[in-house]
């Protein structure tokens, strides 16, 4: 069945709906998205998604191409349009189409995509219930991981690096420490305490990862945030990610070395029941 999705101000369906090959995304990379989830055909954590845009659009001088409000209404119409119960709403803005040139245009006008992707079972994934396998592999990405650009193809080579490992995702390092996971932040709990490394332009500041602090920190768990070593992650108690699509999820082996007791543990099982009800509570 075809979706429907949203371009530039239009509904249509997606066979329909086509991009310049002159658009910036195409060219130059030079476009920021979102991924917002969605729960019980509501969505998780908007204001946060629609925050961090903002503040991606602005690091890097692009036009907004619409305000909060008509974001969350296209988020809304497109779950409506399309009955998503579980599943998520992907946005793109890009700088526009121009003729091709280095320097951002004068005068193009923001190019706004969105489309949803249904996910039955998102909230209950077999991977929730037996952990993931990471790999660890050097951070090679440009050095502003803050800003949410669609420059992904480092992070699909990760993907595919952990594949080819017979694992699931990749954890990434530089200068000797972990940054995060390929699309995810990072997290070891060692002695009841969480470690993840400090928000910085090393890393993207997740929506996740603030929600699931905020949680841990209401139950009285130690939180450090500070950068740790792969060595370090070998000896922890437990291991997690958290993403808005995986929620939270224990990460079980890295690079073929068993976390804690190979099994997902108390802490990471904890927090993502906790994240899953509040989110879903606070869900608009
Ligand atoms: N880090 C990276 C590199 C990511 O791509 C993502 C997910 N887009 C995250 C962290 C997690 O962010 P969020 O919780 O906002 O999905």
């Amino acid at each position: 069945m075809s979706r429907t999705v949203y371009v530039n101000g239009h509904y249509i369906p997606e066979e329909k709906a086509k991009i310049s090959i002159f658009d910036r995304g195409f060219l130059f990379a030079d476009g920021v998205y979102e991924v917002t989830s969605v729960l019980n055909g509501k969505l998780i954590d908007f204001e946060g998604h629609a925050k961090r845009l903002e503040r991606s659009l602005n690091e890097l001088d692009m036009d907004h191409p619409v305000n909060t409000e008509e974001l969350l209404s296209i988020h809304r119409e497109l779950v409506s349009r399309n009955n998503i119960e579980e599943g998520l709403v992907y946005l793109q803005v890009t700088r526009g189409v121009a003729d091709r040139d280095f320097a951002y245009p004068k005068s193009a006008s923001p190019t706004l995509v969105m489309f949803t992707q249904a996910k039955p079972g998102l909230s209950n994934s077999p991977q929730a219930q037996t952990g993931i396998k990471v790999i660890s592999i050097p951070d090679m990405r440009w050095d502003r991981r803050d800003i949410k650009t669609v420059q992904l193809l480092y992070p699909s080579m990760g993907k595919m690096m952990a594949k080819a490992k017979g694992a699931d995702d990749a954890w990434m390092i530089e200068d000797g420490f972990v940054t995060e996971g390929t699309s995810n932040n990072a997290y070891i709990v060692k002695n009841s305490k969480i470690i993840t490394r400090q928000v910085g332009h090393e890393i993207l500041n997740g929506i996740t990862r603030r929600a699931v602090l905020r949680f841990a920190a209401e139950q009285n768990i130690d939180i450090e945030e500070r950068p740790f070593t792969i060595e370090e992650a070998l000896e922890a108690d437990e291991a997690f990610i958290t993403s808005a699509t995986t929620f939270v999820t224990p990460v079980i082996e890295i690079d073929g070395t068993v976390i804690g007791n190979g099994q997902p543990g108390s802490t990471a099982t904890a927090l993502r029941s906790i994240y899953l009800e509040e989110s879903l509570k606070a869900a608009i």
